[in-house]
């Protein structure tokens, strides 16, 4: 009796243990998704999409964009609700993938929605961009009309293909957005961010879905990009020595994520290790259309190529 008493104890202690250990996901206290982490004066931030579907709904529902923050990758602030699709006047709603970047003090939050019909859109998914002083905001609408509107590409016949936008500002200080669901397209942004300076090119890698996330790292670009979505979505990337392409196809980089169809990357390096935010279902009553946010590790070869990213309860450890 003794025995079963101090075993029953001890499991306890484990439970406890293993829960005090998880970190993943790391934002509890609501539904997030489609995560873009940027650092900014020693802190990181993560921009988030928010999923506020019922347990039973049979689609998204995404009000707005929330901001998380954290000096240490283990205690996370919540600066709240940051930015709405009602910050949009031509826009009518759902509040899809986002990336904020900095240039010269500024803060672009290039975001997905929708546009209402009018003389400039028949509807359809389209890309917007909001502007504030500060990493948090307050965010206002920077052009006060759509950046990119779905009659502006015609490469794919379905109205939400003009959803993720993702923007890579080069070291020479050219600009570029790279979006869409189903084809890849991009285009070069003028100094300003709000205005598209030149001609919109499709250029689609393998197996690419949406969701797409460009960056620079030790004179190599990537764009890691969602894939497959016929079935549960997987990251796979390609390497390039150039903005523009061409892009080598590297592989998968990972599999697909627990209880959620889709997934998608936001990464970037942060006091000298390198992580991997993406979303998966975990959460308790949470699924395609709750989803929640994770990190892991995310790991270099010398060559520059990409370890396979291993999923984890853990998270990552708490950095000084
Ligand atoms: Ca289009």
């Amino acid at each position: 009796m003794k025995n079963k008493l101090s075993l029953a104890i001890l499991f306890l202690g484990l439970l406890v243990f293993s829960k005090l250990q998880a970190q993943n996901p790391i934002f509890t206290n609501i539904f997030t998704a489609d995560p873009a982490p940027l650092v900014h004066k020693g802190r990181l931030y993560v921009y988030t999409g928010h999923d506020t579907a019922s347990v039973t709904a049979p689609n998204y529902k995404m009000p707005d964009w929330h901001i998380y923050s954290t000096t240490d990758m283990k205690k996370w602030k919540h600066h709240g609700m940051k930015l709405s699709t009602l910050t949009f006047s031509w826009a009518t709603g759902d509040a899809y993938a986002a990336q904020c970047v900095e240039r010269d003090g500024k803060f672009y939050w290039f975001v997905s929605t929708f546009h209402k019909k009018s003389e400039v859109s028949q509807g359809g998914a389209a890309i917007g961009v909001a502007v504030a002083d500060s990493p948090i905001g307050p965010f206002k609408d920077a052009i006060g009309k759509a950046l990119i509107t779905n009659e502006m590409t015609k490469d794919k016949p379905h109205a939400w293909d003009d959803i993720d936008p993702t923007v890579l500002i080069d070291d020479d200080g050219q600009a570029y957005l790279y979006w869409g669901n189903g084809s890849m397209k991009w285009a070069k942004l003028k100094p300003n961010m709000i205005e598209l300076d030149g001609p919109i090119t499709v250029d689609t890698p393998k197996h690419y879905i949406e969701g797409p996330w460009v960056y620079k790292r030790n004179g190599w670009y990537y764009l890691v990009y969602a894939s497959a979505g016929t079935k549960p979505e997987m990251i796979e990337y390609c390497m390039s020595k150039s903005p523009t392409g061409p892009w080598e196809y590297k592989g998968i980089i990972q599999e697909n994520v627990p209880n959620s169809f889709t997934t998608h990357p936001g990464i970037i390096d942060y006091k000298g290790k390198s992580y991997f935010f993406y979303h998966n279902g975990t959460l308790p009553t949470g699924g395609s259309y709750r989803r929640s946010i994770c990190v892991d590790y995310m790991y270099y070869n010398e060559d520059g190529t990409i370890q396979k990213i291993i999923q984890t309860k853990e998270g990552v450890k708490k950095v000084k």
